[in-house]
């Protein structure tokens, strides 16, 4: 078997006194697209923000793509992990809301990457940004904010994509939509890790999902199986 794109063990991780992660143990393997489901305050966005570099862990270990990114305290910066081929789409989308489409865009050619290439990548999946491309992205709905994040984040051609709950606030039939371009993205080889509390709809594109519930990971398996065995915990919110 290949080594997985993403291997976390025995992460624990706390805000103050209050241990959130208390022991996660959780394997991508390297082109699959995993849901990451549970309960509100199961500590699923804890986890992005600890394999994104955004919070430290108080131990455990965390590999992408065969390479150690993270042990015990030691902390590795954004950068790192982006070397590493990880790129987040954090809750909450994060757009430049004064500039338009297309400037957010070429922002990302700053960090490197041809701006050409970022626009076709973009404007490919999303052939709404096209005709909104001289619109400000802080006057587009939240659907059409969320496909200018996720274009953000596939400018740095990723090789894991972490998906932060790209449903939050939005009506279902643009979270339907959004997803069908999520499996077209991980057609494309990129594997992708979403959390969401639109069980099926995450379920519908997935080829497995882990279950979240009080900082542990309590089942892993297809989404058949776990919609079957995990439906009281999985579709306690939204379905
Ligand atoms: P949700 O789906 O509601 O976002 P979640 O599974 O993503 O839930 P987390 O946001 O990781 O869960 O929260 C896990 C626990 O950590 C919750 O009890 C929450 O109140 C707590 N928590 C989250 N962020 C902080 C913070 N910055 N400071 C203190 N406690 C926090």
């Amino acid at each position: 078997m290949s080594v997985p794109i993403l291997d976390v063990v025995d992460l624990h991780a706390a805000y103050g006194r209050i241990e959130v992660l208390r022991g996660v143990d959780l394997s991508v393997p390297k082109g699959a697209v995993m849901a990451l489901l549970g309960p509100n305050g199961a500590g699923k966005s804890t986890l992005v923000k600890v394999i994104s570099g955004q919070k430290q862990a108080t131990s455990g270990d965390i590999h992408l793509a065969g390479v150690h990114v993270k042990a015990g305290s030691k902390g590795t910066g954004p950068d790192d992990l982006a070397r590493v081929g990880l790129c987040t789409v954090p809750e909450g989308r994060s757009v430049f809301p004064n500039l338009t489409v297309e400037e957010n865009l070429r922002l990302m050619s700053y960090a490197g990457v041809p701006a050409g290439a970022v626009l076709e990548t973009a404007y490919g999946y999303f052939p709404r940004l096209h005709e909104r491309r001289n619109q400000l992205a802080g006057t587009m709905s939240g659907g059409e904010q969320q496909m200018l994040a996720m274009s953000r984040a596939l400018a740095s051609d990723p090789a894991l994509l972490l998906l932060d709950e790209l449903s939050m606030g939005l009506a279902p039939l643009i979270v339907e939509e959004l997803y069908d371009t999520v499996a077209q993205i991980a057609a494309s080889g990129v594997s992708i890790l979403c959390i969401e509390q639109f069980a099926r709809t995450a379920l519908r594109v997935s080829d497995y999902a882990a279950v979240m519930s009080g900082g542990r990971i309590v089942a892993t398996g297809e989404p058949g199986e776990i919609l079957e065995t995990m439906a009281d915990v999985i579709l306690g919110g939204a379905a």
